[in-house]
């Protein structure tokens, strides 16, 4: 007999998606959790999805403030200011809040699940050992749950000092005095959110990415030209094309980060937002048995199983964008292999997102990744400024494409930039994941007005049949 039926290592969404839906099947669940303090829901509510959400939505009401005139509303700017502290104070409270009611609600209250905080190494495919520092436990279970996360990867030239070069981990610490200039290290959706927080809070940003163009994972150039014309009309400076060779304090205080194309950029702040290492290391996975691959993720099928049949894993320890959407449907499709139910990982319909202003968000495949397919596709794209709803609000910036198969017109992707987008590709999401057609997305009424009509509008764009012509 072992001590659970299933243990996840790990606290973050990948872990806790896995154990609550371990327990409501009738499984006895434990989670292991190695920071005792900051820990539950692991990146994503401490230090990842939900602070930069809080901070963003004070940078985003400070930049509606200074934009009221636009709107008819009068306001006196010189009275308005912002107090960091008090910004930082309540993103504080929202993930606190977050963290507490998880662990103390939805964990141990409501489902009994057992939570133990140490740090997890496995002893063999059945038994692990926790180290909280004080003590070491040796616990047992049926299956084991590796949901162990990511970290940020900082190449050792940037000399990272987490005050003047510091990491995603740092940059939501707003009690610090915002710094005047950032360098953002980083094109991805944590680097562009921070840009984005920071542009708006007045600092002078610049956005450097070693691909030639921005959000690389986005593959799609007249959306990352277009977010890229959009930032820049913002005022943030985009130097893409030129990896950093290094990073280094000046003797005044300032940071210095060095282009691989010579340029030398002077700021008083770096964020190196570049990239996430899988948290495989130190585990024990070698001597149970689970494989690698060779950037450190763990093998999986497609019920998430690794090499060794009763280890699991799930989130940004695996393959596949680094989302904490993903990290949870994983656990729960783990979760239900292990009740015994059949369920596999779609990998085709997680939408990625970048919750900078306007929004950002894809899935699936862009017209062109299908051409490189064989696959002929029917397309249909659309400005935000035919949209009466984005016109009567004012945010008219911004454009949506879907793509479908010619064959039989199933949407096999879709992107997205402008307004909403993060909250527009859910229903592109269920379409994809459900091999909808166009026919069927557009057949459905759509609320009036609402954004929601581009994605109407685009599909029947897609076969010649849209209101707007244009
Ligand atoms: C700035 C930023 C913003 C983001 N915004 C978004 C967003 O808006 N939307 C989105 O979908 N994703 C976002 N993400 C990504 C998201 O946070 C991650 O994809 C998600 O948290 C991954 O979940 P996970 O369960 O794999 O691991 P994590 O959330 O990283 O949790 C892993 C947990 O395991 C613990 N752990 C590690 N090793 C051990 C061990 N040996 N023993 C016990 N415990 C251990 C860690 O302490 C951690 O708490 C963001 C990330 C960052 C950095």
């Amino acid at each position: 007999m072992y001590d659970y039926d299933v243990i996840c290592i790990g606290g973050g969404p990948g872990g806790s998606a896995c154990a609550m839906r371990c327990a409501d099947r009738g499984l006895k669940a434990a989670i292991v959790e190695a920071r005792a303090r900051n820990g539950s829901g692991g990146t994503c509510v401490n230090r990842g999805c939900i602070p930069t959400k809080a901070l963003l939505a004070s940078a985003d009401l400070y930049a509606a403030i200074k934009g009221a005139g636009a709107y008819g509303i009068e306001l006196d700017m010189s009275a308005v200011s912002v107090d960091f502290k008090a910004v930082n104070r309540r993103k504080n409270t929202v993930v606190n809040n977050l963290g507490f009611g998880l662990e103390a609600f939805l964990w141990k209250k409501s489902r009994g699940i057992d939570v133990v905080k140490g740090r997890a190494r496995l002893l063999d495919a059945h038994s692990l050992e926790v180290d909280n520092g004080r003590e070491k436990r040796r616990l047992t279970a049926g299956h084991i749950v590796l949901a162990t996360g990511s970290e940020p990867d900082v190449p050792a030239a940037f000399n990272a000092d987490g005050e003047k070069i510091f990491t995603t981990d740092e940059a939501m610490d707003f009690s610090r005095p915002l710094p005047g200039s950032v360098v953002v290290i980083g094109s991805g959706a944590a680097g562009l959110e921070y840009a984005h927080i920071y542009n708006a809070f007045g600092a002078a940003v610049t956005v450097v990415e070693q691909r030639p163009a921005l959000v690389p994972e986005l593959e799609e150039p007249e959306i990352s030209a277009a977010l890229r014309a959009s930032l820049e009309k913002r005022g943030v400076c985009v130097k893409c094309g030129s990896g950093v060779l290094a990073v280094e304090r000046l003797e005044d205080g300032r940071v210095r980060t060095r282009l691989e194309d010579g340029q030398e950029l002077v700021s008083e702040a770096v964020l190196a937002a570049a990239g996430r290492r899988p948290n495989t290391e130190g585990l024990g996975l070698e001597q149970a048995g689970v494989r690698l691959t060779e950037d450190g993720r763990v093998v999986t099928d497609a019920q998430l199983r690794s090499t060794v049949p009763n280890i699991f894993a799930a989130g940004d320890i695996t393959a596949g964008p680094q989302l904490s959407g993903k990290a949870q449907r994983q656990g729960l499709v783990i979760a239900e292999t292990i009740a015994g139910r059949a369920c596999a990982m779609d990998y085709g319909s997680i939408p990625s997102t970048v919750f900078m202003r306007p929004e950002l968000a894809w899935l699936g495949l862009t017209a062109s990744q299908a051409a490189e397919r064989g696959i002929g596709t029917l397309c249909g794209s659309l400005p935000y400024s035919s949209n009466e709803r984005a016109i009567a609000e004012g945010r008219t910036e911004g454009l949506i494409k879907v793509v479908a198969r010619a064959s039989d017109h199933v949407l096999i992707g879709a992107q997205i930039f402008g307004e909403g987008a993060c909250g527009l590709i859910a229903e592109l999401a269920a379409a994809v994941g459900n091999s909808l057609t166009l026919e069927q997305l557009y057949n459905c009424v759509h609320p009036h007005p609402t954004l929601s009509e581009l994605i109407l509008e685009a599909c029947k764009r897609a076969v010649g049949l849209s209101f707007d012509k244009g």
